[in-house]
């Protein structure tokens, strides 16, 4: 078994989602093909729940009539003969009817989701239509049906793998199936979702539950680069990684790939491909348990970061000083990324600042607090970094001119973070870029 992701700019334009049907109809594994809504879609479902949670109808009746036309133009290019295209139309009205209703009643949070599921619910029913059309044999699983979170919103493992492999069972002979990313059913029984940018995970869950050969997310590039394509001018595709690498650079900011999905498929050692839907021959990213080489792989950026910075005389010798620190953080659930200490002072930083407030307060009698806000951490990450020659000396060369704030190594033996105010990440990305991988 093969699981096969397409984001949605792989389903986003007819021609793309014709593609994706060529690319599950070749070589003779049978397939689980999971989809994300078209792209845009779940933006205007998002702003459609805010215009209901604000009491302005008007205005998401009119992103709902915006998008319901765009479907019937997307159907009328999909699809060809007049019986898949009036089952297009009824797939359609079927959804838009349900979001037309719940402009009349009251909105509440459940909705939301229920509202929030309706993209992948399409894109999929569209995309076995369109496959019926083309007389290719499949079967749509619905992923209510099987993806499931518990009370904590986490994904409920042992419940997903069940019921999957007994759904499975029930198509015996089957080869190909379709599904729904980021839709699931909550410990209420509730439509939830596993959050935006969640159809990896749910990738990534099936393919581990499934015990699948590879678990392949297609995308509009060409695999994990070693650098963010947007800020330096020539960055290269990362042929191999390791799942602790793949974690890191999703955690600190590469954008392919949703940080949450790793997990899964590490735990049931399924390789993971990042693969590219317009260039379907490039190698591409493969992600696996062993690492493959040494040395600096790529390198990725976070911005939005805070440091706190908390010193006291009184941390000296002391023991329990930084257990009392954190669980200040943890009393407010709010995670920390980087942590660097000397002997009198512990940095910290924090992504989240619901609560900095309190947080700050309460740090109070353990010392001087300061913060850095607009921070950006910077995570330079491959295999056995240090123990590779002359990669620290190239890295802390290049950022000679960067006034580095923080830098932490030896949690891994795989990354090496530095963070840095956000004003100097372009270039701090542009200067890593020459001095470390040695591209202009
Ligand atoms: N459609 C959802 C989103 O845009 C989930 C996904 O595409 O991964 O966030
Ligand atoms: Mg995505």
């Amino acid at each position: 078994m093969k699981v096969m992701k397409f984001g949605g700019t792989s389903v986003g334009k007819p021609e793309r989602m014709q593609q994706v049907a060529k690319l599950i109809t070749t070589g003779s594994e049978p397939k689980i093909v999971v989809l994300s809504a078209l792209s845009g879609t779940t933006n205007a479902l998002v702003s459609i729940g805010e215009a209901l949670a604000i009491g302005d109808k008007p205005l998401a009746k009119q992103i709902i009539d915006g998008l319901e036309a765009h479907y019937h133009a997307f159907i009328k290019n999909l699809l060809k003969n007049e019986a898949a295209i009036k089952k297009g139309e009824i797939i359609i009205s079927e959804h838009f009817d349900f979001l037309n209703i719940i402009l009349k009643i009251s909105f509440n949070e459940a909705l939301n989701k229920d509202i929030l599921a309706q993209g992948e619910l399409m894109s999929t029913k569209l995309f076995s239509t369109y496959l019926e059309e083309k007389g290719i044999d499949h079967a749509l699983l619905p992923a209510l049906d099987f993806m499931q979170i518990d009370a904590n919103d986490e994904p409920y493992f042992d419940a997903i793998r069940v019921k999957l492999n007994r759904i499975l069972q029930q198509h015996a002979g089957k080869k190909l199936f379709v599904t729904q990313g980021y839709i699931c059913r909550n410990s209420k029984g509730e439509v939830d979702n596993l959050k935006r940018g969640g159809s990896d995970y749910t990738a990534s869950l099936i393919a581990a539950a499934a015990k699948a050969s590879v678990c392949e997310i297609w995308t509009d590039i060409d695999g994990m680069h070693n650098n963010d394509p947007r800020i330096v001018n020539k960055t290269i595709p990362v042929v191999q990684l390791s799942f602790e690498e793949a974690a890191e650079l999703a955690y600190f900011g590469a954008k392919i790939l949703h940080p949450t999905c790793i997990w899964p498929a590490q735990q049931e050692k399924v390789p993971v491909k990042l693969l590219n839907t317009m260039q379907p021959e490039a190698p591409g990213t493969t992600i696996t348990q062993e690492a493959g080489s040494e040395g600096v792989k790529a390198v990725a950026a976070k911005d939005g970061i805070i440091a706190i910075k908390i010193k006291s005389s009184r941390m000296l010798l002391a023991y329990g000083f930084l257990r009392k620190i954190f669980e200040v953080f943890e009393k407010y659930k709010t995670a920390i990324d980087m942590v660097t200490t000397s002997e009198v002072a512990v940095s910290v930083t924090i992504d989240n600042d619901t609560h900095l407030a309190q947080i700050l307060k309460e740090l109070e009698p353990f010392g001087t607090v300061t913060t850095d806000k607009d921070q950006t951490i910077v995570s330079i990450v491959g295999n056995q970094i240090a123990q590779t020659p002359h990669i620290l000396s190239k890295l802390f060369d290049s950022l000679l001119e960067v006034p580095v704030r923080m830098v932490s190594y030896g949690g891994s033996s795989h990354n090496v973070s530095v963070l840095v105010p956000s004003a100097y990440k372009i270039q701090t990305l542009q200067l890593l870029n020459k001095g470390v991988f040695g591209l202009e």
